[in-house]
């Protein structure tokens, strides 16, 4: 079941009502590239279904889009030969500038690119401790 009725930018791609690169379609998914690349194919992998963030989605879900997203990403290292960068934000907080689930496939193509976040912080003295005990599963 497809459920559209909350509308963002990539509903609208999904109904056709704005124009976009499509790359890959079936009945629950959708990826087309990216209008801001970081590098020339960088493809967004989407549901067809309104999550805005993937800890909305049932696991079963989540795993399907998974397995397109492999899905490409192996297309594109037969097609380019590339390295690839798989990226996903959840929220604003996270710098989600689109509230609907989306996986960013990003192939690397020249050995510039080293990933890495531009700000890196230091745990104070016993607060990486206090970290794990706090998020630790079990
Ligand atoms: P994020 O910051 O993770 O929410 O990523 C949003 C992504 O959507 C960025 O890669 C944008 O370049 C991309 N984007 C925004 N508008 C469009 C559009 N109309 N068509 C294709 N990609 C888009």
């Amino acid at each position: 079941m497809t459920n559209l009725d909350k509308e963002t930018l990539f509903t609208k791609i999904i109904k056709r009502e704005i124009p976009s690169k499509v790359i890959y379609e079936d009945e629950n998914y959708l990826a087309f590239l990216s209008i801001n690349p970081f590098e020339k194919g960088h493809t967004l992998v989407i549901p067809k279904f309104p999550y805005t963030e993937i800890m909305q989605m049932p696991e079963d879900k989540y795993l399907e889009l998974q397995k397109i997203v492999l899905k490409i990403s192996k297309h594109f290292k037969k097609i380019l030969n590339c390295g690839i960068n798989i990226w996903q934000n959840n929220g604003k907080m996270a710098g989600q500038e689109v509230a609907h689930v989306h996986f960013h496939i990003i192939p690397r193509l020249e050995n510039k690119y080293t990933y890495r976040l531009d700000n890196c912080v230091k745990y104070l003295r016993n607060e990486m401790e206090n970290y794990k005990n706090k998020l630790k599963l079990n």
